[in-house]
């Protein structure tokens, strides 16, 4: 066990590095075949209140013959103290290095993070570019969002993990456990890897330029590699396991609750949405069983919240009879609940009103786009009807404040819809006015942040706006948006710019990444640490231009970087729902047997799960 204890008090927030927190699990070393380290490239608190965590720590730590403990970036102060006193990155269960372990599993929530993936690298003493491993060091492999494009990392990452892990993880542990005993060598065991459904193998795989330096050809270059990487889906959400006696942290995190996921996938369909349509089709968890996971976990860890997480909780077909089954059973013992998102409409405020007696926040609605005709090309269905009727509801049970998210550069965006944020926003005080707030508590928070194409979206072809578009808009926006009862919030868009040049990027920009960090970029995601000039340098560096990645707009016969991995939605689909997002037509949600053929079920042969819908036909 690594010693620490004399750097904490020099840090901020020691509680970040020491572990121990309730339902943390420390098995016996070794008697564990295989040990993997989860690794959040972020900070504690942030890797913490993701639920990804605590499904994969249970899954994993379930099993006899394999460990997982986990490990999060350092924040600057403890990186610096490590490097000073040469401590390697290290697990929080049993504090060893991470190098350690046999895999290195991170997950790749947002691409802002990718230069924390290097950094934890290099503090674990392990060498950042997979080939100049040897034998006997872990097996970095990342899962999540972004590893649906992971190119940007390819020359960092031994293996990917696509989709959901809970049945594919327990197989990729058996390959490597297999492997060991064989004394398969690190080469075997990738091979082996890459015929697990679900695992992607950079290195086996050429990808060729045009002279232009554009994706030409992506070719296996391994016969043990597939043509295409499917990704995993779990078919039933009830016959996999449920972390019913999560971690608790031991520190403030961002969402310190008890959470119960109610379903999976997201089927209305929104263009831009990557989590829309990677994760497919819906898969309903069956309201009784949530009921009883309800209870095991606030029993086991204390909580006095609970969260019911999903895409769009609001959407479950049972949410009715669900919501008001925990209101009774918990009313007496001062548990609150929250639905973290909250549908467009006053069925959603009537949900609200449920859970919420005392009207203490504020309730938050996305229209995303602030005309009718833009909310048609993200299909997005929402009318301005909608957020009115929806806004008159939620001033008549007592909310005083509304918060009204929207998205700025969407395709085909003009001034004329930027403005209708602006009317919209007022519309929405106008009514706040008419139901009687008082004047100096009604409060309207317009909150706009910038559209990035995302990769297996229907938006994958188009470009980011312009920097300088997004600055002008924004600051259109924040001139018209003045006045009592407005507030408004905006991003900082060159975050977004290097969202967006790392989400639809290819392998090349391994170097930048890799110069970035060298450069010194870390927690890219933290305003305070944030260094564009220090991109801007290692982009010129390497003798990339960014403008190319995040401006290109793609044809549909052209090659893309992710082109070779498949996240189960045909790409035909994602064409015909581009064009029609062009010509501003919209395409119905497909739940309850109403297919709109993007593909996916077939394909992966799995089919939505709603078993709920006669309850929410009865609860509405
Ligand atoms: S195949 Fe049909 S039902 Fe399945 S996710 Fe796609 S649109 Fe929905």
């Amino acid at each position: 066990m690594l010693e620490i204890e004399h750097l904490l008090p020099k840090v901020e927030k020691p509680a970040r590095y020491v572990g121990g927190e309730y339902n943390a699990v420390v098995k016996d070393w070794d008697r564990a075949a295989v040990k993997v380290a989860f690794a959040f490239p972020d900070v504690y608190e942030v890797g913490m209140s993701h639920l990804g965590l605590q499904i994969l720590y249970h899954v994993v730590n379930s099993r006899e013959d394999a460990l997982m403990e986990r490990v999060f970036a350092p924040w600057t102060d403890m990186e610096g103290l490590m490097r000073e006193e040469g401590i390697p990155l290290f697990s929080l269960e049993s504090r060893r290095p991470v190098r350690d372990f046999d895999i290195l599993a991170f997950t790749l929530q947002y691409e802002l993070s990718f230069s924390n993936v290097l950094n934890m690298l290099d503090l674990g003493g392990i060498p950042l570019r997979a080939a100049d491993r040897r034998e006997g060091m872990p097996l970095v492999i990342a899962g999540g969002p972004c590893a649906f494009n992971p190119e940007p990392l390819a020359d960092f990452l031994d293996a990917v993990f696509l989709g959901e892990a809970e049945d594919g993880f327990g197989e990729l542990i058996e390959v490597c456990r297999q492997a060991r005993a064989a004394g398969v060598d690190r080469q075997g065991l990738l091979r082996a890897l890459a015929q697990v459904p679900g695992v992607y193998v950079p290195s086996f795989y050429r990808v060729a330029y045009d002279s232009a330096g554009r994706v030409r050809e992506i070719t296996p270059a391994d016969e043990s590699a597939p043509e295409r990487v499917v990704k995993r889906v779990v078919d039933d959400l009830d016959r996999v396991p449920y972390p019913t006696r999560p971690l608790v942290p031991s520190t403030a995190v961002v969402h310190d609750r008890a959470v119960l996921e109610v379903f999976r996938g997201c089927s209305r369909g929104c263009r831009f949405c990557q989590a829309g349509m990677i994760y497919r089709p819906v898969r309903e968890r069956d309201p009784e069983r949530l009921l009883e996971q309800a209870d095991e976990i606030l029993r086991h860890t204390g909580y006095g919240e609970l969260s019911l997480a999903s895409l769009s909780t609001t959407d479950y077909s049972a949410i009715r009879p669900l919501v008001e089954k925990l209101v009774e059973r918990y009313a007496g013992e001062r548990v609150g609940l929250a639905l973290p998102s909250t549908r467009v409409d006053a069925f959603a405020v009537d949900l609200a009103r449920l859970i919420q007696k005392v009207r203490k926040s504020s309730l938050t609605f996305a229209p995303e786009a602030g005309t009718q005709r833009l909310r048609n090309v993200i299909n997005k269905q929402v009318t301005e009807e909608d957020l009115l009727a929806t806004a008159r509801a939620a001033f008549e049970a007592g909310w005083l404040r509304i918060k009204l998210y929207f998205m700025l550069g969407l395709p085909t965006e003009t001034l004329e819809d930027v403005e209708g944020i602006n009317l919209l926003a007022r519309r929405v005080l106008a009514v706040g006015d008419e139901t009687g707030v008082p004047k100096g508590r009604l409060s309207i928070t317009t909150s706009v942040s910038t559209f990035v194409p995302k990769a297996h979206t229907p938006f994958q072809w188009e470009p980011f706006l312009y920097l300088g578009e997004v600055r002008e808009r924004q600051a259109y926006l924040k001139r018209r948006l003045k006045g009592r009862g407005l507030v408004f919030h905006w991003h900082d868009p060159e975050a977004s710019f290097l969202e967006a040049v790392f989400s639809r990027g290819d392998r090349r920009l391994g170097a930048a990444l890799e110069r970035a960090w060298q450069l010194g970029a870390r927690l890219d995601g933290w305003r305070e640490h944030f260094r564009p000039d220090l991109w801007r340098q290692a982009f010129a560096d390497v003798g990339l231009a960014p403008e190319d990645y995040a401006y290109r707009r793609y044809a549909y016969e052209d090659i893309l970087p992710w082109g070779h991995l498949d996240a189960g939605v045909g790409k035909r689909f994602l064409a015909l729902e581009h064009k029609r997002a062009l010509a501003g037509e919209t395409t119905a949600d497909c739940r309850a047997g109403r297919c709109t053929g993007c593909g996916l079920c077939p394909a992966l042969e799995v089919e939505p799960r709603l078993p709920q819908r006669v309850a929410i036909d009865a609860a509405h």
